[in-house]
């Protein structure tokens, strides 16, 4: 069992109906999240990171200013800063589990020099090498990935794999004693990863990133407003995804289901 916080970096701002498509035209938060989780028998690991510092510096210059009028950020405390406040070093920090490359997941790559990064080929493969404008178009920044990133990373997809009805191809991860399923929820973008953690109290969080941005959706189903669908990669996915977290949470009553952008979070 493990113990699992989640933290806030900041936040960006954005209409309700982008959420949901039956919901208001008011202004609302969208936290950036990120989690940490503390095996039995030792390990740090987090999930996502969250905004950074980093991010507003990537931001400052041409095509990504663009980025930032669309989507109005307010920096929180960075991931690094967090955890020191609870005695945890950026050095200590052993893994992180990447749930996709949009700068509200990577912002603080750069500050934890000793973590591994764990994320799947296809989500990497759709940024990779994209720069400027390029990038852009895909929600990636290049500058928030350290340069020795893949010499530090490896792919879910080497993984083991496990019997899981509600999402195939889920994987296995072995950290400090602990087994952590690394969930598929492709959609928002290519191959982006979930996580299923099983806690001290015998639940399970799972971790879903962006492919749910408001835990009253795995109740009814509501999708985002069209317009904001377009800027799901494949909305089908997206569809598919949301409706096997539904059938999760609804099997599974007294786990948690943690997308990073709902304000409950
Ligand atoms: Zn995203």
């Amino acid at each position: 069992m493990a113990k699992v916080d989640i933290f806030t970096s900041g936040h960006c701002s954005s209409l309700e109906v982008m959420a949901r498509r039956r919901d208001g035209w008011r202004v609302t938060r969208f936290p950036a999240s990120f989690g940490l989780i503390r095996p039995a028998r030792g390990g740090i690991i987090l999930f996502d990171t969250g905004y950074s510092r980093h991010v507003r510096r990537a931001m400052n210059h041409l095509p990504f200013i663009l980025y930032a009028r669309l989507l109005p950020i307010t920096l929180g405390e960075d991931a690094a800063v967090t955890l020191e406040g609870i005695g945890i070093k950026p050095q200590d920090v052993d893994t992180i589990i990447i749930s996709h490359f949009h700068p509200d997941h990577i912002g603080g790559l750069h500050d934890f020099p000793k973590a591994r990064f764990i994320c799947s080929k296809a989500a990497w493969d759709w940024v990779r090498r994209r720069s400027g404008f390029s990038g852009l178009r895909r929600g990636f920044l290049a500058d928030l990935v350290p340069d020795d990133f893949e010499s530090r990373a490896s792919f879910a997809d080497d993984l083991n794999t496990c019997e899981n009805s509600f999402f195939p191809n889920t994987r296995l991860l072995e950290v400090g004693g602990e087994t952590l399923r690394l969930i598929p929820l492709p959609g928002h973008v290519p191959g982006q990863l979930g996580l299923d953690v099983k806690t001290e109290t015998g639940q399970s969080v799972l971790f879903a990133a962006d492919a749910v941005w408001r835990c009253k959706s795995l109740d009814d189903g509501m999708l985002p407003h069209p317009l904001a669908m377009r800027v799901h990669h494949d909305r089908k996915g997206y569809a598919d995804s949301l409706a096997r977290l539904s059938s999760w949470a609804a099997a599974h009553p007294g786990s948690r289901v943690v997308p990073t952008h709902d304000p409950g979070t």
